[in-house]
């Protein structure tokens, strides 16, 4: 039977390495022995039956532990305050010239599997474990205290709690959430729609890279997979015309909708598929200044990085084409399984195969509100080059 009050997961001693290496995560393979249910705050043992650290405990996923803290240290109520109250006064420190960003980055903040981003005066949640969806109460009620938002939404509509064997859904967890927030970035005012949008509304990640792309971008502009809009309102002041392209005629709407609200009037927004647009640009001599990549993860997993390898040079082959001399590229991936070595190789496969000189002004990656933990490349998942075409 799983007594409840003592829970305890003993690992291997490969799994114990793995955590004095600074990886919180100890997989499946790695549990010798388990007196616990799914979504425990456990005490984990080693082979010889001393104390390791403690963990987020999961019954269903291939990651069965997320470690909290390593050694004696009890991992309670006070060390979650402790944490949180850490992470936010870090954002406030940092002068984030915005009325959004990401408050917990879970792993990169020693908060595993929790996710909480700032829209304004409101919350928005991800819960990404059965250990902190047991604890999401208690985090809510601890935000409510910390930050005093007007509201708290749930958005645990997110793909990796179907490994943890919990529900998809979006719940309102505290006061009252509108279906559009109204947030600034830089100097463009974004509608969000926390309660449906991608991720939890806006990509706040690439917040920094916009601000950076800015500083070079002129001319005519071309940024591929659009969104909402987000590069091409922050960059369009500097461009004398923007066409923005995104497959999904909703996301459309939006771009035109935030160029309105903001009063620019230089951004066309088109409903297309980025690969057969840049061929066919190509194919009619159509030619650009500065141009944005920002594809979703080609690469979900593993076995898919070859094809999303094909996928993300092919964009970059046509888009170092498209540019004039002079001409700037800003291209980023999201797959963290593309690290930073690859994709600086597909990057210059692709600038080989277009026949461009290609020079590195910036590599960048996510907001410093996302931060990277180090020893766990799993938390840099976004790389983001600017370059320039010589020539
Ligand atoms: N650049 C955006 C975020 C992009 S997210 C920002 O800064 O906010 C990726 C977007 O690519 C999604 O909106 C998705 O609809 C779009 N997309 C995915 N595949 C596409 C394709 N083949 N052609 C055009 N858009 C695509």
């Amino acid at each position: 039977m799983t007594p409840t009050h003592d829970p305890r997961v003993v690992i291997s001693g490969r799994g114990e390495d793995r955590v004095r290496s600074g990886h919180p995560w100890i997989y499946r393979t790695d549990v010798a022995d388990v007196r616990a249910t799914g979504g425990d705050t456990v005490v984990v043992h080693n082979p010889r039956g001393r104390i390791v650290g403690h963990a987020l405990f999961s019954d269903r996923s291939q990651i069965s532990l997320r470690m909290l803290t390593v050694g004696e240290a009890p991992a309670g109520r006070d060390l979650w305050r402790s944490r949180l109250e850490a992470a936010i006064a870090f954002r406030r420190s940092m002068t984030i010239d915005a009325t959004a960003c990401r408050l917990v980055h879970g792993e990169g903040d020693l908060l595993p599997s929790c996710v909480v981003d700032q829209y304004g005066d409101y919350l928005v949640v991800q819960a990404l474990s059965q250990g902190v969806n047991r604890l999401l109460p208690q985090i809510v009620e601890m935000l409510v205290d910390l930050v005093a938002p007007a509201g708290i939404l749930a958005r645990n509509d997110v793909k990796v709690r179907q490994l943890e064997g919990l529900d998809s859904s979006v719940t309102l967890l505290h006061g009252s959430v509108p279906p559009l927030v109204s947030v600034r970035e830089g100097r463009i005012e974004h509608e969000v729609d926390v309660w449906h949008g991608q991720k939890t509304g806006l990509f706040l990640d690439q917040r920094e890279n916009r601000i950076a792309a800015r500083a070079y971008a002129h001319g005519r502009m071309l940024d591929c997979f659009s969104y909402h809009g987000a590069f091409a309102l922050q960059l369009a002041d500097r461009c004398d015309e923007v066409i923005a392209l995104d497959v999904s005629e909703d996301a459309v709407g939006h771009i035109t909708r935030n160029a309105q609200r903001n009063g620019v009037t230089n951004v066309e927004a088109r409903s297309a598929n980025v690969f057969d647009t840049l061929r066919s640009m190509e194919r009619s001599g159509e030619r650009f200044d500065t141009i944005v990549l920002d594809p979703p993860a080609f690469a979900k997993n593993k076995d898919a990085v070859e094809k999303a390898y094909a996928g993300y040079k092919e964009i970059n082959l046509r888009a170092m084409k498209l540019l004039r001399p002079g001409g700037i590229l800003v291209t980023c991936t999201c797959s963290y399984h593309v690290d930073e070595g690859a994709f600086g190789q597909i990057v210059y496969e692709a600038s080989v195969d277009a026949h461009a000189r290609m020079a590195v002004l910036e590599k960048r990656m996510q907001s410093r509100d996302h931060p990277v933990l180090l020893g766990v490349p799993e938390t840099y998942y976004l790389k983001c080059f600017i370059l320039r075409k010589l020539g």
